[in-house]
């Protein structure tokens, strides 16, 4: 069979543009049957094994996406400069596909996280105009009450950035920490940290429970659930 230049194929996967794949295969990240290929324009066929930081890319399947409970600890990023453990390795013995995150969470941030094989579909979930809410448990040091909470439906401004509507509940007080539920439309850089420490809190617990129509649910930490393609349809079209 004649074959296709290597940036192609990656691309058509849906992983990403064929831009993107350039990148990476120069970047030395691409292997076709077991060796490191960094030129774009290399043949390959049906029957050659591609791999992307290891793992195969999804052989043109459709539209795939996980729900993974992330634990605190792991950064939500291919290669750590620092060195820190990523989501990626702690993946590797899942045998998932090769796959892309929807938005992030930061290190020390827990639960809900989506992963797609389709880059396509990663860049619409994180446009600001997809608007899903998104819901987090908080545990944050310091005190505050309901009413102060309740400013936050018009949107703050903090340091020139302008956050949207939050719907924020006090939940509890346990010792000097106060428990919150908040749901934000948006996942600007360290959205609810920032917000809170407006308001004097210090955030040092931070579960995302749920992304538009994704649940937590019973997930334990570190596991990793099939979204069924039933319900992507139906979310997603
Ligand atoms: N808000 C934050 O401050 N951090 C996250 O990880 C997610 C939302």
């Amino acid at each position: 069979a004649t074959g296709d230049r290597l940036a192609k194929v990656i691309a058509r996967s849906g992983l990403c543009s064929r831009r993107d794949a350039e990148t990476w295969i120069t970047a030395g990240r691409v292997e076709v049957n077991g060796k490191k290929v960094m030129t774009p324009a290399f043949n390959v066929t049906d029957r050659d094994k591609v791999m992307v930081d290891g793992a195969p890319l999804a052989a043109r399947q459709g539209t795939r996406v996980w729900l993974y409970h992330k634990p605190a600890g792991l950064v939500v990023t291919e290669k750590d400069p620092e060195g820190r453990s990523t989501i990626f390795e702690a993946l590797a013995s899942h045998g998932l596909p090769r796959v892309v995150t929807v938005g992030r969470l930061d290190i020390n941030t827990e639960g809900l996280l989506l992963l797609t094989n389709d880059g396509g579909l990663k860049r619409v979930l994180e446009l600001p105009a997809t608007g899903w809410l998104r819901r987090y448990r908080v545990r944050a040091h310091g005190a505050v009450t309901q009413a102060a909470l309740d400013g936050l439906a018009n949107g703050i401004e903090i340091e020139g950035i302008r956050y949207g509507a939050i719907e924020a509940k006090l939940e509890r007080e346990q010792g000097a920490n106060v428990w919150l539920t908040m749901a934000l439309r948006e996942g600007k850089n360290r959205e609810v940290k920032n917000v809170l420490g407006a308001l004097g809190l210090e955030v040092n617990r931070l579960i995302r429970v749920s992304y538009g129509p994704f649940q937590l649910g019973d997930i334990p930490i570190g596991g990793i659930e099939t979204v069924k393609a039933r319900m992507l349809r139906e979310q997603l079209g």
